[in-house]
């Protein structure tokens, strides 16, 4: 059979499958990914702008894969993404936050008027487009009690285990992620302040930088692994951005060797909860994590692995 980039990019995994039922899963999702191109109820019109910021989107990340060297091309279209009212929002997302990457239908859905600002807006549509054209995987399984016989098993570095649904990786994913997004701001955030008409909150991009996942932890261990390995920063972030489009994850071995044995442990223990509202159990947690990062000998980051590690981190 000749190789479709559009069924070989859904990467579908699961016991016994024969390359016909690989194919006949991807041209399901496929499916699934036009039908959920249709509006959904409560969804708002898009304006020419918005429009128009959507195509700045693909502009933006296929300059980003050439700079990457993948083979890569950004094709989002306006059909998936959604606008929706509060009400709307609520009642089709299951999260949360004020945008959301669904996998299985490949649509990012917006909580719109919540934002207070217009360019906070865009900037969290650039956000969760990285998130629809990071590597998505998908596990083909027999119907399970919740009657799932197929789910988003990997997204980006984010993995999720067929077995329990646990996930883990998902914090790193989301520092690559804006890692990504902080660069090509950096980039453009001139041409689109003057484009786009936002106005005001000339630091908007370190409010929201910082307000996101505070990538200090990814920073620490990006210049570690560089002093390890004797390379520049700069290419060690690029193994990371590469990885969150391509699924390679080898690399992360280097936590691992820079770090000690535990350190990819530790650094998956970083998760938020969905039901932790304020962020508090987070918060502990991601300063446990950077304490660990932060140590410099081997004994003190053993200690204090093996006390993260201890607790029963149940969700990760
Ligand atoms: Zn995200």
């Amino acid at each position: 059979m000749e190789k479709d980039p559009e069924i070989e990019k859904y990467n579908i995994s699961g016991k016994g499958l024969t390359a016909e039922q690989k194919a006949e899963t991807s041209v399901y999702l496929q499916k699934k990914k036009e039908a959920a191109m249709k509006p959904m109820e409560g969804e708002l019109e898009k304006t020419d702008e918005e429009l128009k910021f959507i195509e700045k989107i693909n502009e933006y990340l296929n300059e980003q894969f050439k700079e990457l060297e993948l083979d890569k091309k950004a094709d989002l279209e306006p059909g998936s993404f959604h606008f929706l009212t509060p009400e709307a929002y609520k009642n089709h997302i299951p999260s949360q936050a004020l945008g959301f990457y669904d996998a299985y239908k490949q649509r990012i859905c917006m909580n719109k008027s919540v934002f207070e600002d217009k360019s906070i807006f865009y900037y969290a549509m650039l956000h969760e487009a990285i998130h629809s054209l990071s590597y998505q995987g998908f596990h083909q399984g027999e119907e399970d009690k919740d009657g799932i016989p197929l789910f988003n098993r990997k997204s980006g570095y984010r993995i999720t285990n067929p077995e329990n649904y646990h996930h883990h990786l998902g914090v790193l994913n989301e520092m690559v992620i804006e890692e990504i997004w902080r660069k090509i701001i950096n980039k453009h955030a001139r041409d689109i302040s003057v484009e786009f008409n936002f106005s005001g909150r000339p630091n908007i991009i370190e409010e929201l930088y910082l307000e996101h996942y505070d990538i200090k932890i990814l920073d620490e261990i990006v210049k570690r692994i560089a002093e390890k390995k004797q390379e520049k920063e700069e290419d060690v972030w690029a193994r990371f951005e590469r990885g969150l489009f391509t699924g390679e994850t080898m690399h992360l071995r280097d936590i691992e060797r820079a770090f000690g044995k535990d350190a990819l442990k530790v650094l998956g223990s970083l998760n938020i909860l969905e039901t932790d509202k304020d962020f508090s159990a987070y918060k502990k947690n991601y300063n446990e994590v950077w304490a660990y990062f932060l140590t410099e000998d081997q004994e003190g980051r053993d200690r204090i692995a093996k006390e993260i590690l201890s607790k029963n981190h149940a969700a990760y």
